[in-house]
């Protein structure tokens, strides 16, 4: 059968873009390879929001250089952010990769897909196999858990134009779905399994039907409305679209998880008004304000650039002290990288070495704060929903809490990944904790959420949480 395998970097928008890939790969009777060197499509989906991770997609790319030398037939596709910016420069100097598809132009790439799947050997395709991979394996672009996450885009592209940012200028300006399209994918994403559904967009609370005039809180309300939505959670917000009655329905709603992201930036006005940002410090702070008032105990997490154009000492004392003081749960935390074609590219740049003895700084201020965040689970038992194998050690499991803490514990006697996929949700005894999250032990595992769930037999204590 013929076989695909999606690569993707970057954002929860890509990863929703991959999922629409791999939906109609699966449609077209594609099923998911677990390793490039499988597949006969290799899908690349890029990123260029930093210069690292576009550096790392060209590094894929040679490395899908070595892969066609050695198998002619297999297909490599580009598409994302990268692909949209660079298009002309990979069809020229790139001519290994058989095609390059925009962010503009995902429905053009699936038919592309579509058209090649007869020239793959097609002995054991059935229309009833294709079934099975649309329902059991469209979404485990990479493993038997990814189902368990439906990434649901309500919204492409970001009119903002913040001075440090590619997005407008690759993905366009606001597009908005319709809710009803939003509604019926989120339902099809529950039917798949997922337990978690993200509703993903550049600027996602700024959304608007374009039918109605239903704002980002109606949809909240409609989507946790449907039947089987077990957890809601949402990805990016921007602080500027965020009003008082958005707070009070998110309020209302005991589906979502219980973290909000509010973007800073920058605690300086002079650098905010630079980065085009649409909010003063006072603002932020009265945003910020409204949703500990409305959302009570939720982990508030942020993002920070250091070394924008122009930032002097005192601008990033200004954050240093802002981040300090706020004690957010987690912040990204970037020293500036400039983007080809923005405007702030074009200013005069502050030194790298700079720009990381600035990120130090801050990272060190902030890795205190989220220590103490975790700390507060100390002793309690917390319920998470399973990511994989630990990254750093197969004998243990990743998890991810309603409020985004990464838990990591050892699997139990008698693990598998069918049972642990089938019954996704553990009741974990946090042991220790860390700056990046905690440790501890299994003690009970459910289908659903809201389940009891069933006592883990053979639980086994982590060592390091003693
Ligand atoms: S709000 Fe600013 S940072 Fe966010 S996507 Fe739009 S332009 Fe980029």
């Amino acid at each position: 059968m013929a076989s695909i395998y999606i690569e993707t970097y970057g954002c929860q928008m890509n990863e929703a873009d991959s999922q629409y890939i791999a939906d109609r790969a699966a449609s077209a009777g594609y099923s998911v390879a677990g390793t490039p060197e499988e597949a006969n499509v290799v899908i690349l989906n890029t990123c260029t929001v930093r210069e690292r991770a576009e550096r790392s997609a060209y590094g894929r790319m040679g490395h899908y250089k070595l892969l066609k030398a050695s198998d002619p037939d297999v297909k490599l596709v580009v598409t994302g952010c990268l692909a949209e910016q660079d298009r002309d420069i990979m069809r020229s100097k790139q001519p290994h990769i058989d095609a390059v598809f925009g962010t503009s132009e995902l429905v053009q790439l699936g038919d592309t897909i579509t058209a090649w799947r007869g020239d793959f050997a097609d002995t054991e395709y059935t229309e009833e196999r294709a079934l099975i991979e649309t329902i059991g394996g469209a979404h485990t672009v990479t493993d038997v858990f990814s189902h368990l996450r439906g990434y649901v885009t309500v919204q492409r592209g970001c009119s903002y134009y913040c001075t440090f940012c590619i997005v407008p200028h690759v993905r366009g300006r606001f597009d908005h779905r319709p809710m009803a399209d939003i509604l019926a994918e989120v339902e099809a994403r529950i039917a798949e399994g997922a337990r978690e559904i993200t509703l993903v967009g550049q600027t996602v609370n700024a959304y608007k039907d374009p039918a109605t005039d239903y704002d980002f809180g109606d949809l909240l309300a409609a989507v946790a409305k449907l039947n089987g939505l077990e957890r809601l959670a949402f990805i990016t917000p921007h602080p500027k679209d965020f009003t008082e009655k958005i707070f009070s329905n998110m309020a209302a709603l005991p589906q979502l998880n219980p973290r909000l992201h509010l973007p800073l930036q920058s605690a300086s006005d002079p650098i905010l008004r630079r980065m085009n940002r649409k909010y003063t410090m006072q603002v932020y702070q009265e945003k910020l304000a409204l949703a500990r008032r409305y959302l009570s105990g939720w982990a508030i997490t942020t993002d920070m650039i250091v070394a924008f154009p122009g930032e002097t000492e005192a601008d990033f004392q200004a954050s240093l002290d802002y981040i300090d003081q706020q004690q957010f749960a987690q912040a990204f935390m970037f020293v500036y990288s400039p983007r080809r074609g923005t405007p702030a590219s074009n200013w005069e740049q502050i030194p790298a070495q700079e720009g990381s003895a600035r990120l130090k700084r801050l990272a060190d201020v902030q890795n205190r704060a989220c220590r103490n965040f975790h700390d507060r689970k100390l002793g309690s038992t917390v319920r998470a929903l399973i990511t994989g194998p630990s990254r750093k050690d197969a004998r243990k499991l990743a998890t991810k809490t309603l409020d985004n803490v990464t838990v990591v514990a050892p699997m139990p006697d008698g693990y598998s990944e069918a049972l642990y996929a089938a019954e996704p949700w553990l009741d974990i005894a946090i042991g220790t904790a860390h700056v990046w999250g905690c440790t501890g032990t299994i003690l009970r595992r459910a289908a659903r959420y809201a389940d009891a769930g069933n006592a883990v037999k053979g639980a086994v204590v982590d060592l390091l949480a003693v």
